[in-house]
């Protein structure tokens, strides 16, 4: 599905030209945004773009910056803004300029980090058309997680640093849900229920706002009738 980037538009199924999404996912951990944010990836072809993954592709490189990464993530505190930029920027440009669209999965997760996408998305006709905020109770955030660990193994999924990555989402990415509400791009969604219900509200919503192709509405490769929430990098 190739695109003209800057305008984000792709070939809908009846030959037209449909908006591209071009999507934040923003949500505490475990809430299920690498889940569904990878969904989302297969229904429209946009870029997956996965700031979690990046960082763990950096640390896995063993670079200097790599090792700078991990100091911050295996204690569950977020990676200063300027080395997140760094990484992420040219991810985004790229992604963006080879599918007309993206879903970022795991940033902006600051309010400094949301201003500079604002600007850094205006100046280079990127911005974004919608904030899936996704929720789910914390007893349910912590079970997920746990259940993470033993399936996934990743370093920063113990209960110690779950519990400080759920409190550093509070102080710091919590303000971004109001930021995004107030500029009225905010779709919140539940995702305590099965996550086909979670899909069907979350294709529903995005057509309202004209952002879905009506060829996404249709049966996904994925889309197999799956009842459980599956987590991975969420
Ligand atoms: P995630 O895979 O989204 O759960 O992210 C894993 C870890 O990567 C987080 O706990 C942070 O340490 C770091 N991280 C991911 N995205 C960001 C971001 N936008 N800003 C700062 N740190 C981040």
């Amino acid at each position: 599905m190739q695109a003209g980037p800057m305008a984000g538009l792709v070939a809908g199924s009846g030959g037209g030209a449909v908006v591209m999404v071009r999507v934040i996912m923003l949500s505490p951990p475990g809430a299920g945004k690498g889940t569904h944010s990878r969904w989302l990836t297969l229904q429209t072809g946009a870029a997956h773009i996965s700031s979690g993954d990046l960082l763990r592709e950096e640390v896995a490189r063993g670079s200097d910056l790599g090792r700078q990464v991990a100091s911050y993530t295996d204690r569950g505190d977020l990676v200063p803004d300027e080395l997140i930029f760094r990484i992420l920027a040219p991810a985004v440009v790229t992604a963006a300029r080879n599918t007309g669209g993206y879903v970022l999965d795991g940033f902006p997760r600051t309010m400094p980090q949301a201003l500079r996408a604002a600007q850094f998305g205006a100046d280079l006709a990127l911005t974004s058309n919608a904030v899936i905020y996704l929720t789910a109770p914390e007893d349910e955030l912590v079970s997920r997680l746990l259940d993470r660990a033993q399936r996934d193994g990743r370093a920063d999924d113990t209960l110690g640093v779950i519990r400080h990555r759920l409190a550093v989402f509070a102080r710091e990415t919590a303000p971004l849900i109001d930021y995004y509400r107030g500029r009225g791009i905010l779709l919140e969604l539940s995702t305590n229920r099965a996550e086909a219900d979670v899909q069907a509200d979350l294709l529903n919503q995005l057509q309202a706002r004209g952002l879905m192709s009506p060829r996404a509405t249709e049966p996904g490769p994925d889309h197999s009738g799956q009842a459980e929430t599956t987590l991975r990098n969420s």
